[in-house]
C-alpha cells in the first residue's frame, strides 16, 4: 500500500485537542469499558481521529499500514531514525507496550514538522481503534499511550416472537447477534428450542462506539422473557468483587451448578485425556471422558437439569443416556447395566437415570462421564462454570433498585413491541 500525505488542520484542531496520553497497558480493551450501569456520555469533547493530541499547527502526516513481517526497528530506520534512538524508544516503551507486538495491518502514522520533512517528530502506532502509541523522535525520546473517548450508549428493545429469534430482534432494528447473547443469558432457564409464538423477549443493551464506528460487542445489562404470562429475567450486576454477573428479579445467579460427579461416592479411575492407554483394546486413543469406578448397581445422577436426547446401546459405549442441559451443555453417562430414563424425558439435577455397569468395552464397573461444550468433548473438571452463588444479602436494596430501573425501560419496550404486533 501506497503511503499518502495529509496535512492536519492543526489550527482548526488545536482548540478542541484533549489530551489522553496515559501510562497505561495496550493489552486488549475488554477491561477499558466502561461500568455499563453509567451510561451516561464519556466523553464530551472529540478528539480529532487522526491527530493524536499532538497541539501543533504545521504539522504533516503519512500514513501506512504495518506490513507482513515489518519491524518497529526497520519501520524507523526506513525514515532516518539510528540505531540507538530506535533501542531507547523499545526500552522507554517497555512498561507500555511490547513494540513486538505490532501488528499486520493495524495503522501507523509518521508525523513531520512542515519545516523537516526528512526528519519525522513523531511515530503513531494504533494499536487499537481506542489506543495508540506516541513515540516522540525529538531531541528528547519519548513514548506516551493515547486513548481514544469509548461513548457508550443504551438501548432498550422488545420484539415478539413470530420465528426465529435472529430474525425477529433484526425485524425490530436490534443486532440480531443479540439472539445468541440471550440463549446464554437464559441458557439455564430457558428452552430454546421451545421458544413459541407470541413469546416476548426484551432486553437492555449497551452499545459503545469511537467517533461513531462501532467498538466491541453489545453487552445486555437486562432482559426478560414472557412466555404463557410467566416471566423469566436477568439483570447484569457487580458484587464487591466488581465481576459482571446475571441474577434474576430475585438475586439468584442465572446460572445453575452441574453436580461435581454423576455418582454420590466414586473415584476417579481414568482422567479425561487426549492420549491413554485403552485398558481393553490395549492401544493408544483419547479418553474424552472421566471414569468413575463405583460398584454394579450404584445409582448415577444427571449432573444438572435437562431433558433425555439420546439413549441406546453401541459396542464401546455399552448402555448409555445423553442429557441436553440447555443450549451449551451435554453431559453423556457410559456403560450403564440398566437405563432408567426415556427419550424426551425431563431431568432434574440428581435424578436417577441409571444403575452402574460394564457394559461395552469396559474392564469392570464404573460410568464414563462424558461432558459436551457447544458440541465439543471438554474435560468438565478443567471448565470454569460461572459462578452460580446468589447475590449477597447486603447488596439486594442496590441490586433492586437496579432492577427496577432497567425492568421499567423493559416493560415500557413490551408493551410498545405488543402493540406493534396489534397494529399490523
Ligand atoms: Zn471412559
Amino acid at each position: 500500500m501506497r503511503l499518502w500525505k495529509k496535512v492536519i488542520a492543526a489550527t482548526a484542531a488545536v482548540g478542541t485537542v484533549v489530551f489522553f496520553f496515559m501510562a497505561v497497558d495496550v493489552g486488549p480493551h475488554e477491561e477499558y469499558s466502561p461500568d455499563p450501569v453509567e451510561t451516561a456520555v464519556v466523553d464530551t469533547v472529540p478528539l480529532p481521529p487522526n491527530a493524536y493530541g499532538i497541539p501543533i499547527s504545521g504539522f504533516t502526516m503519512e500514513q501506512g499500514s504495518i506490513k507482513v513481517g515489518s519491524t518497529f526497528g526497520e519501520l524507523l530506520a526506513s525514515r532516518g531514525v539510528d540505531l540507538n534512538a530506535v533501542h531507547k524508544l523499545v526500552e522507554l516503551a517497555e512498561p507500555y507496550f511490547d513494540v513486538r507486538r505490532m501488528h499486520t495491518g493495524r495503522p501507523y502514522s509518521f508525523i513531520f514538522r512542515a519545516d523537516n520533512e526528512l526528519q519525522p517528530a513523531y511515530f503513531v502506532y494504533e494499536a487499537d481503534p481506542v489506543e495508540y502509541v506516541v513515540f516522540g523522535l525529538g531531541d528528547s525520546l519519548t513514548v506516551h499511550v493515547g486513548r481514544r473517548p469509548i461513548k457508550s450508549t443504551q438501548h432498550t428493545i422488545a420484539c415478539v416472537v413470530t420465528g426465529a429469534l435472529y430474525n425477529d430482534l433484526a425485524r425490530v432494528g436490534a443486532d440480531p447477534q443479540l439472539a445468541m447473547y440471550l440463549a446464554d443469558l437464559f441458557a439455564w432457564s430457558v428452552d430454546f428450542y421451545r421458544i413459541g409464538k407470541d413469546d416476548v423477549f426484551s432486553l437492555s443493551c449497551t452499545k459503545q462506539t469511537v467517533y461513531g464506528v462501532r467498538y466491541g460487542k453489545p453487552r445486555i445489562i437486562g432482559a426478560r422473557y414472557i412466555s404463557n404470562g410467566r416471566i423469566k429475567d436477568a439483570y447484569q450486576f457487580a458484587q464487591d468483587d466488581g465481576i459482571q454477573q446475571y441474577f434474576d428479579g430475585e438475586g439468584n445467579s442465572t446460572r445453575k451448578a452441574f453436580l461435581k460427579a454423576p455418582l454420590k461416592y466414586s473415584r476417579i479411575s481414568s482422567n479425561f485425556s487426549k492420549r491413554r492407554l485403552h485398558p481393553v483394546q490395549r492401544v493408544m486413543k483419547a479418553h474424552l471422558g472421566t471414569d468413575y469406578a463405583a460398584a454394579y448397581g450404584t445409582p448415577i445422577l444427571s449432573v444438572g437439569d435437562g431433558i433425555v436426547e439420546q439413549t441406546g446401546r453401541t459396542g464401546g459405549n455399552g448402555n448409555f443416556v445423553k442429557i441436553r442441559h440447555n443450549g451449551t451443555y451435554t453431559t453423556q453417562y457410559l456403560h450403564m447395566r440398566k437405563i432408567l430414563v426415556k427419550k424426551g424425558e425431563a431431568i432434574q439435577q440428581g435424578q436417577v437415570i441409571g444403575e452402574v455397569g460394564s457394559t461395552g468395552l469396559a474392564t469392570g464397573p464404573h460410568v464414563c462421564f462424558r461432558f459436551w461444550k457447544n458440541g465439543v468433548q471438554v474435560d468438565h473438571l478443567k471448565e470454569e462454570l460461572p459462578n452460580t452463588a446468589a447475590l449477597d444479602a447486603s447488596l439486594m436494596p442496590a441490586f433492586t433498585q437496579h432492577r427496577d430501573s432497567i425492568a421499567d425501560e423493559l416493560i415500557a419496550a413490551e408493551n410498545v413491541a405488543r402493540g406493534r404486533v396489534v397494529n399490523f
